[in-house]
Formats: structure tokens, C-alpha cells, sequence
């Protein structure tokens, strides 16, 4: 038996749906850009396996230093005791972080880090003697999958069940340059009719929302307006962080820095889990006091452990590198070029770019639209290409390291996907 067979007996997907989608794809070695299948297949990982293996899969560098801290100190309790390689993160974070971020808290994935910036935003005001109980997100938003994640994210299949059970959220449009003064007053508004205690958005682009892009002008006004009235800001840079937006964070595109700011996926260079939650010394003084009870009382087994830490810092090593920022450079390059020659092909309804992220939405009738993304899917892993299409939206969110040959079949197939699949 095969292993995409033996798979089907014990193992249950992540956001899949098992009766329509039995088939898992056996993959049994990653390099670079590729993904080596069990059938001998090798497939192009133009999503880098969901943005987090930034630097490429295996990178030497990131293997020695992971295989030298595996000997050397695997796991230690977060709480009361601390160990090298998560002294020399923090150092080496901060140093890279917009300016006003000066602490940071630990957990295990995106979601994690959400539900963490969450309940500093809130126990924040309550520290302070001050109850504020509702959250301001985007429509659209995706910030993960626990409790207060799903809250905070727009409605959808996978979060409708669960409705009854969020926080309080008001939801707001993006700005897209032409509502900037609207958005600014419909949050203006919700603030002075609520006891706002944050606002969490996904700085410049949203990832699940088919990598959709708004204003930087109008995000810097929503903040701004926040920043007037008290209301915590919360970044979740768990997608655009460690370079993807051409700049270390999207943060750093904008005038307006957030209080506290989420990250996982890329921080740890796509070789195990781990996530942090930053903030501004401002946001941890609230916390400290001869109170206990005012402390962060929240904390997960594996925070900050030494391995996750040890790829975490050899990850922004590799980021800073000449050679690293070249290749983001000549991704980003490439992916215009690219868009010169298909933005205006009669079957891309609009294309758009923020870094090495680029997104075309076909122009397909509603009708088609049902079973479009099996098929996109279908195509592209026909042709060995591992995307993974977003309703119409095709995107690519390569490693950094793809070679131009691996962009080049990338480009290709999609101008054959435009002539003769939609
Ligand atoms: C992926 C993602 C999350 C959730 O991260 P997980 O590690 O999957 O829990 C949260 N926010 C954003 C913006 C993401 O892209």
C-alpha cells in the first residue's frame, strides 16, 4: 500500500472535506522550492507550503544550527528559566521589528498568537480599571482558527457553526484608497459608541481572503484614529511577516506602527511551530506591578522552545543576508515583468503585487465558478506545480530561493491555464 492509501485509515485533514477530497498527496523529501512526491513526482511549492518555508525547504544553514541545538538542549520549562537560543532571538528579533516593539510573548502557532494579542488588548484596559469589551476587525480578515482567531475573522463556512460563541467584533470594510474617509468614520463611529479595546487587521495584504490588497493611506488613518482614542492596535503579521512584502514586516510600510503585532509561519522558517506576540513597553507596563493578578496569565508547554528558538534565529540571519534580499529582489522584479505581459489578457479580470506576493483573478463567469478550484487545483498539480488557487484568485507566495527556471514553468502554465483551462 501506498502511503496517500495508508493515510486514508487514521488521518484527518485540516480544512478538508473527506468525502469530496479523499486523495493526500505523499511527500517524502523538500529542497529548496521543490517537494518531492512518493510517485517521483516533483512539485514546484509556489505557496511555500503556506508561507513559511520563506528561505526554502532544508536549508543547510537552518539544518546545522537545528541539528547542533538538538544535541545540545531540546526542551526546558518558559516559565522561571531561560536558555540561549531564546535570549539571542529576542536580541536579534527586536533588531528587525518596527522600533516601538520592545517585548515579547511566546506560543505555538498563528492562532495562538492571536488569541494572545487578543487578551493582552483587553486585559490591557482592565488593568487599567477600565472595561472595554469589543473588538474591531476587517470584513474580510482571516486570523485563525481558535476562539478568539475565528472571532476576529470574517464570517465564513469554516467559522459560521461556531457563531454563537464568539467575543463582541465590529466589522469594517478595507480601505482601498477610494473609501479611505468612510471606513475612517464607520470606525470613528464604532468607537464612540463602544468600549473598543482593539483593532486587529492583517497590515496591507489578507492572505485567506485570496491575498486581497488595500490602502496604506487608509490603514494609517484607522490606526491613527485608534491611537487618538486609546484603542490597542493589533498587527497580525503571522503571513506578511520576514520579508514577503519586500520589507522585513508590513508594518514598516506604514507611518502608523501597531502596539502589539502577531507572527508565526515564517518566523520559524517552515521547520516547526512556534509563534510571538510583540509589544510596546507601554502595553507590558500595564501588566507590571507588585499585583500578581495583574500579570499575563497565559502560557502553553512549549513556549519558546530552545529548537523552534534555535530555527527562529537562523531564519532572520538567513532574511538579512545579501543574498537573501537579492533573491526577494529578483522575485519581485520577475512577478512585474510577469504582469506586464498578462495583466491585460482577456481572461484576467485584475491582477495585483505587494513584494514576492502576486494575484491574478480570472475573469470567469459565476456559473463556472462552482468547481473552478478543483479544477486550477487539478491543473497545476497535473503540471507539478503545488498552488493552491483561492476561489478565482490565483496567487504565488514562492520561497525566496525559487530559481528563475522554477518561475518561468510557474508563469507558463499559467498563461496555459488562460488559454485553455478557464
Ligand atoms: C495562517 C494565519 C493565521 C493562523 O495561523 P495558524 O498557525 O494556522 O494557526 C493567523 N493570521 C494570519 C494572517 C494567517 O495568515
Amino acid at each position: 500500500m501506498t502511503l496517500s492509501e495508508r493515510d486514508k485509515k487514521h488521518l484527518w485533514h485540516p480544512l478538508t472535506q473527506h468525502k469530496i477530497h479523499p486523495e493526500s498527496i505523499a511527500i517524502t523529501q523538500a529542497k529548496g522550492a521543490v517537494l518531492y512526491a512518493e510517485d517521483g513526482k516533483e512539485y514546484i511549492d509556489g505557496i511555500a507550503s503556506w508561507y513559511t518555508s520563506a528561505y526554502g525547504h532544508c536549508h543547510p544553514y537552518i539544518v546545522t544550527q537545528v541539528k547542533k541545538q538538538v544535541e545540545t538542549l531540546d526542551q526546558v520549562v518558559f516559565a522561571g528559566l531561560t536558555h540561549p537560543p531564546v535570549v539571542k532571538l529576542s536580541e536579534a528579533l527586536i533588531d528587525i521589528l518596527p522600533k516601538n516593539q520592545n517585548k515579547l510573548f511566546f506560543s505555538d502557532n498563528g492562532s495562538t498568537s492571536v488569541e494572545v494579542a487578543i487578551k493582552m488588548s483587553l486585559q490591557y484596559h482592565f488593568n487599567r480599571g477600565e472595561k472595554r469589551n469589543v473588538l474591531i476587525a476587517f470584513e474580510e480578515g482571516f486570523h485563525g482558527d481558535t476562539f478568539g482567531a475565528m472571532s476576529v475573522s470574517g464570517l465564513s463556512v469554516y467559522n459560521g457553526p461556531f457563531e454563537d460563541f464568539f467575543l463582541s467584533v465590529e466589522r469594517i470594510p478595507v480601505p482601498n484608497g477610494q473609501n479611505n474617509q468612510e471606513v475612517l468614520k464607520q470606525l470613528q463611529a464604532i468607537i464612540a459608541e463602544n468600549k473598543v479595546a482593539s483593532f486587529i487587521y492583517e497590515p496591507l495584504v489578507q492572505g485567506a481572503a485570496a491575498m486581497k490588497m488595500h490602502d496604506a493611506e487608509g490603514l494609517d488613518l484607522l490606526i491613527e484614529a485608534c491611537k487618538n482614542a486609546g484603542v490597542i492596535t493589533i498587527a497580525d503579521e503571522v503571513m506578511t511577516g520576514f520579508g514577503k512584502t519586500g520589507k522585513h514586516f508590513a508594518s514598516l510600510h506604514l507611518q502608523h506602527l501597531p502596539d502589539i503585532m502577531c507572527m508565526s509561519k515564517a518566523l520559524t522558517a517552515g521547520m516547526v511551530p512556534m509563534a510571538i506576540t510583540s509589544c510596546t513597553e507601554a502595553v507590558y507596563q500595564a501588566f507590571y506591578s507588585d499585583d500578581i493578578g495583574k500579570g499575563l496569565f497565559h502560557g502553553h508547554t512549549y513556549s519558546a522552545n530552545p529548537i523552534a528558538c534555535t530555527a527562529a534565529l537562523a531564519g532572520i540571519e538567513l532574511l538579512q543576508t545579501e543574498e537573501m534580499q537579492n533573491n526577494i529582489e529578483r522575485v519581485v522584479k520577475s512577478h512585474q515583468k510577469f504582469n506586464e505581459r498578462i495583466k491585460n489578457h482577456p481572461k484576467v479580470a485584475c491582477t495585483r503585487q505587494c513584494g514576492i506576493i502576486y494575484a491574478i483573478d480570472l475573469n470567469v463567469e459565476m456559473e463556472r465558478y462552482g468547481n473552478l478550484r478543483d479544477k486550477l487545483l487539478s491543473f497545476f498539480l497535473d503540471n507539478e506545480l503545488f498552488m493552491r488557487p483561492l476561489g478565482s484568485t490565483v496567487y504565488i507566495a514562492a520561497p525566496y530561493v525559487i530559481t528563475d527556471e522554477q518561475l518561468q514553468k510557474i508563469y507558463d502554465k499559467i498563461e496555459i491555464l488562460l488559454q485553455k483551462i478557464v
